[in-house]
């Protein structure tokens, strides 16, 4: 078969069934072009994309303006590695590090590798720079969290399907519960604990928002025992939440760049997925320059980390957060989203509960987490034209790109509500 003819639905996934690791377990849908908020399968039927690839895809598929500065780097230099320099790294560490207020950035490819860039930094910074005795460093992260798939990584999951048969693990990780200050309290007496790594919103584990509070006394409460927040913003970040940042709390700029002190400004913040509009992989850490000078040449490193190719992309794409308003867009958009979804928790046996923030939400479905509920509803979803993805069992999490219309959110809120009804006991 030539790479190029066209093939069915059925045939696709037998392939990757035969020929690919079982790591995933997909819907079985199969897609072949994007465009927007919209995504065609291979069989031309058309549907709402409710998932954005994790929250990666948020300025929406082939976003012109991303594909333009990708098609015209490429033409030009893709990749150089860091052994000499480039035309185009210096201009995106300065348009970074200035829309986020950041002294420095150190760019990376995938949120995990972000992750783990981020833990090496406040290693490093906890024994030069706070006096850790060596080798006694620990990191303080949450029960619960997603932080990606490497080996230190999950070491700090108590996911078993993450874990089970990965081990042995890194040590010098402290789990604490998620939105419990008094445990963080009681977790920062400890005078090695370098860093406290945290999702504002955890994202995988269902959306899961913490108290009003939580994140900024959070962050007060490690600055008062100098120990570095590190806010890992790979899914919330970019505007997905209806604020540049989760971090960010409620505060008013929304869209704009933090001209006075944000609540809470992490000491070390970690973005992936959506800096990039889901067009290439693109993470970076950003740190001001008391900790990011902890890290000299030869400390660390990545072969494509901060190609020419990536920083063209990242900066449209962060372009176009800005001059689309996103952030705006996701917050106005999500009230009007939740609105309608508690009306229907209201008048529904199915449907528990609806939580979120901007344009990352979800739906908690009356069922216990190893029944098939939430994967039934998807799949009627998908048969109704719009594709979304359950996570830990009876949780549907409904993250579209942000670039959406209210007059298609009320249509994708429609369909929601005729799907469900389906299901009703
Ligand atoms: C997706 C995600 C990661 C990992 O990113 P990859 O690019 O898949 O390695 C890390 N942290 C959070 C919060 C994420 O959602």
């Amino acid at each position: 078969m030539s790479v190029l003819e066209r093939i069915t639905s059925e045939d696709a996934i037998a392939l990757e069934e035969k020929y690919g690791a079982q790591n995933y377990h997909p819907l079985p849908v199969v897609l072949s072009r994007g465009e927007g908020v919209y995504v065609w399968d291979v069989e031309g039927k058309k549907y709402y994309d409710f998932l954005s690839a994790y929250s990666a895809v948020n300025q929406g598929h082939c976003h012109p303006k991303i594909i333009g500065a990708l098609q015209q780097q490429a033409e030009n230099l893709t990749l150089t590695s860091r052994a000499f320099y480039n035309d185009m790294l210096g201009k995106y560490e300065k348009y970074v590090t200035e829309f986020f207020g950041f002294d420095k950035v150190l760019p990376m490819n995938t949120g995990a590798e972000a992750v783990e860039t981020a833990i090496k930094l406040a290693r490093k910074w906890g024994y030069e720079k706070k006096g850790i005795p060596s080798n006694q460093a620990k990191i303080i992260v949450c029960q619960n969290n997603f932080h990606g798939r490497t080996v230190t990584i999950i070491s700090a999951s108590n996911d078993p399907v993450a874990t089970e048969n990965f081990g042995p693990f890194t040590p010098g990780i402290l789990s604490i519960r998620y939105n419990d200050i008094e445990a963080l309290r009681e977790a920062l007496k400890d005078e090695h604990v370098a860093a406290f790594l945290v999702e504002p919103i955890q994202g995988e584990a269902g959306v899961y928002t913490p108290d009003e509070h939580y994140v900024k006394e959070a962050f007060e409460l490690c600055r008062s025992k100098n120990v570095l927040f590190i806010a890992d913003e790979v899914q919330t970040g970019i505007a997905r939440t209806g604020r540049l940042l989760a971090s960010c709390g409620n505060c008013s700029c929304v869209d704009r760049n933090c001209s006075g002190t944000p609540e809470v400004k992490p000491d070390v913040l970690i973005l992936g997925k959506a800096i990039s509009g889901g067009v290439f992989p693109v993470s970076a850490v950003l740190a001001n320059d008391a900790v990011m000078e902890v890290i000299r040449p030869g400390n660390h490193g990545s072969t494509f980390g901060g190609n020419p190719l990536a920083c063209a992309v990242a900066m449209a794409a962060l372009e176009v957060v800005k001059e689309e308003r996103l952030a705006e867009n996701a917050d106005r958009l999500g009230k009007i989203f939740r609105t309608e979804m508690q009306r229907l928790v209201e008048n529904s046996n199915l449907v528990r509960l609806v939580r979120g923030k901007g344009l990352l939400n979800a739906i908690v479905i009356n069922d216990s987490e190893d029944s098939s509920t939430a994967w039934d509803i998807c799949m009627a979803l998908k048969e109704n034209g719009l594709l979304a993805k359950p996570t830990h069992g009876n949780i549907i999490r409904f993250a579209p790109p942000l670039v959406m219309t209210e007059e298609q959110l009320l249509d994708c809120v429609s369909i929601i509500v005729k799907t469900l009804k389906q299901f009703e006991k």
